[in-house]
């Protein structure tokens, strides 16, 4: 449970009971995400009843996979025994976007409370989440995981679907195209084993030395190119890379205060940038750029339009080793030391796994 910012301390809870449309989920495995580590210390993006998070007996953690073990009334599209990993947005199912299937930017956001409940979940920001040996999940928000999966590997499924939104929304053309992704965090890394899973070439990492690492794991995963940006600038070696012509997408996923106008000159000119990393301050860019060479920005948040079960798909079908960032693991009662590895890089952490 959080405490004041930065304290979690184990307590007991009544096992949640699921409604019509849920089932409960016993937990195998819960990732540590940077955003759990944003909730924790700062609060946002969490909203539990209409506030901070802090001192409202709210679990943390959002990227989990489990067996479900009890039914709402009515559910019978899962098993009690079914092995499933989650994703993070119920939605309200009721609101514009949700009715899109944009549930990710449910307008009903944190409204499951009182008199203003919606019915929106997102476990792990407005309802309890996976740092917990149960947790409640609604139907939509499921996929089976393979027997043959790892409950390690089973929770960077939704990670996955994050990078898959990403490409949707850039438009989903990615077979023979250039692909850029900046950051070679887990998104990062995700975006890279996507895009190349499907037929983007070339695919191009950027990092820094920092990076080392985490640049290697993207050539495993299938990046064609890796751009270190100590040694070479990022936007020159873009174009060295495609012989002079840019590239068609960037998958944005550093936050980095300048990758936005980086991200617009490794471009060509109608050339389409994804923004999924939250940058830490408000940033300058320059517009003109953009528009005079129309460039198209997108922001996506989490993994809308049922991403994750097209990444669950992809994993099933090992089209790449999403296990390989999958660095480290804890037991349930070193939580702490958990998001300790993943906040401080120990060890060069890239995904740290919190295994009941
Ligand atoms: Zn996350
Ligand atoms: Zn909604």
């Amino acid at each position: 449970m959080l405490g004041r910012p930065n304290e979690l301390t184990l307590v007991e809870k009544p096992v949640p009971q699921p409604r019509a449309a849920e089932v409960l989920v016993r937990i195998g495995a819960t990732a540590v995400c940077a955003t759990d580590l944003e909730v924790i210390s700062h609060g946002q993006p969490a909203l539990v009843q209409g506030g901070l998070p802090f001192e409202r007996n709210f679990t943390p953690g959002h990227e989990y996979m489990g067996t479900v073990v009890k039914l709402g009334p009515g559910v019978d599209e899962f098993a009690v025994g079914d092995r499933v990993a989650v994703e993070v947005h119920a939605g309200c199912g009721r609101c514009e976007r949700c009715r899109e299937g944009m549930y990710t930017a449910c307008t009903n956001y944190g409204l499951n409370y009182g008199h203003h409940d919606k019915g929106h979940r997102a476990n792990g920001f407005t309802t309890d989440g996976g740092f917990a040996e149960y947790a409640i999940n609604h139907i939509n928000t499921l996929v089976r995981v393979p027997a043959d999966m790892s409950d390690e590997e089973a929770t960077l499924i939704v990670t996955a679907g994050t990078a898959i939104y990403g490409l949707d929304v850039l438009g989903g053309l990615i077979a023979g195209q250039t692909v850029v992704v900046t950051g070679p965090g887990p998104i990062g890394l995700m975006a890279v084993g996507v895009a190349k899973a499907l037929g983007a070439s070339p695919v191009i990492l950027v990092g820094t030395r920092q990076d080392a690492r985490r640049l290697e794991i993207g050539r495993q995963l299938g990046a064609d190119a890796l751009v270190c940006v100590d040694d070479e600038d990022a936007v020159q070696a873009v174009h060295r890379i495609t012989g002079g012509k840019g590239a068609h997408y960037v998958m944005e996923c550093s936050g980095a205060p300048n990758a936005v106008n980086q991200a617009a000159r490794m471009l060509s000119r109608g050339g389409r940038i994804c923004l999924a990393a939250f940058a830490k301050e408000p940033v300058l860019v320059d517009l003109a750029y953009v528009v005079s060479n129309n460039i198209y920005l997108f922001g996506i948040r989490g993994e809308g339009k049922s991403a994750t079960r097209r990444a669950a798909s992809l994993l099933a079908q090992k089209r790449f080793a999403a296990k390989l960032i999958h660095t480290h693991t804890f037991a349930f009662d070193q939580v702490p030391s958990a998001l300790r590895q993943a906040r401080e890089r120990i060890d060069d952490a890239i995904k740290v796994v919190v295994k009941m």
